[in-house]
């Protein structure tokens, strides 16, 4: 009898690293997921966290080296697929960071591929969750501590001559905006919408304006610095004005963002991810009902659906599986 064969997922965060094993098959049922905070001490800190979870993994299940068929390596971007290096992202820690090649010397025989976490993420929505009628035109959007995407689009991923397509994040949304990016650049959809453009929006206003909000400081301790987008969102629920303003502000540039994304690619489904999910019940239902009641505002295409992954936690791990097993057998949607 031959051996079962297994595929392996890397997914690395500014916070976590996951990696899992499964076999190739590919149930979520059956995926095993090992996970570690990110080490930052040097730029082989990561590739070497990696390869040690790889190994726990297969001690833990019994499994040899000549039973995984791929890896995939779902990195925060920006990424290089041709080198396999991650370089210049903020949240990482330095300016170039080698994920391939150290790994590929640990499995020598083993085929690693290499994406950016979104475009693996909006795979992971296509095997998983996407319906037939949808799934060869979905975008996958995460609102986390940035703005990112990944676009199927008539049945293929978008990648990009390096692998970064759909930074959508960085579309200027405000051309007159005195907020800065992390990239430089003024007046991003991630600098009002991301989980840290809520917070600094809220910052920034708290400086400029007359600000009071008693809910929201107590929230805090009294320290304004406490602010994070979950006060924010926790108090506007409670009806505080100010929080309101800034959540509102946030959701009308996800319209703009959204209205955009389906201008440019004419998406049947729009999925959303990312930790500011947890307060999807206040972002999405605005969205929705404006994309309902007059689209034309945002968007000249025929609206998207609008939709939350059920994977919130995983489906980066869950994407860089799914890239192993379309790469393995040949998917034209990657090809
Ligand atoms: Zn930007």
């Amino acid at each position: 009898m031959s051996k079962k064969e297994f595929i392996i997922g890397a997914d690395i965060g500014g916070t976590w690293i996951r990696v899992a094993i499964s076999p190739i098959d590919l149930k979520k049922e059956a995926i095993i997921i090992k996970k570690t905070q990110t080490p930052k001490i040097n730029e082989y800190s990561i590739s070497n966290a990696i390869i040690s979870l790889i190994t726990q993994l297969l001690i833990d299940n019994n499994i040899e080296k000549d039973q995984i068929l791929g890896i995939g390596l779902a990195s925060a971007g920006p990424i290089n697929i041709e080198s396999g290096e991650v370089f210049n992202n903020a949240n990482l820690g330095f300016k170039e960071i080698p994920l391939k090649k150290p790994i590929q010397e640990k499995f020598l025989s083993v085929p690693i591929y290499l994406i950016n976490d979104c475009n693996a993420s909006v795979l992971a929505v296509h095997y998983f969750e996407a319906s037939d009628d949808e799934k060869d035109n979905i975008v996958y959007i995460t609102m986390s501590t940035g703005i990112g995407g990944g676009v199927i689009c008539n049945g293929h991923l978008l990648l990009g001559k390096d692998g970064n397509a759909a930074e959508i994040g960085h579309g200027i949304v405000n051309h007159q905006s005195r907020f800065q990016c992390n990239c430089g650049a003024f007046g991003c959809w991630e600098v009002y919408s991301s989980g840290t453009g809520v917070r600094n929006r809220a910052l920034e206003a708290i400086k400029t304006s007359s600000f009071s909000s008693k809910i929201l400081m107590f929230m805090v301790d009294n320290d304004e610095t406490n602010i994070t987008a979950k006060e924010l969102f926790q108090a506007a629920k409670g009806g505080d004005k100010f929080s309101k303003s800034i959540v509102d502000q946030c959701i009308f540039y996800t319209k703009v963002g959204v209205g955009l994304v389906n201008n440019f690619y004419d998406c049947a489904s729009i999925y959303f991810g990312g930790a500011m999910m947890k307060d999807s019940d206040l972002i999405l239902p605005p969205l929705i009902e404006q994309f309902k009641t007059e689209p034309i505002l945002f968007t000249i295409n025929t609206p998207p659906q609008i939709k939350v992954t059920k994977n919130l936690a995983e489906i980066g791990i869950m994407g860089a599986l799914t890239l192993v097993k379309y790469k393995l057998e040949g998917n034209p949607l990657i090809l």
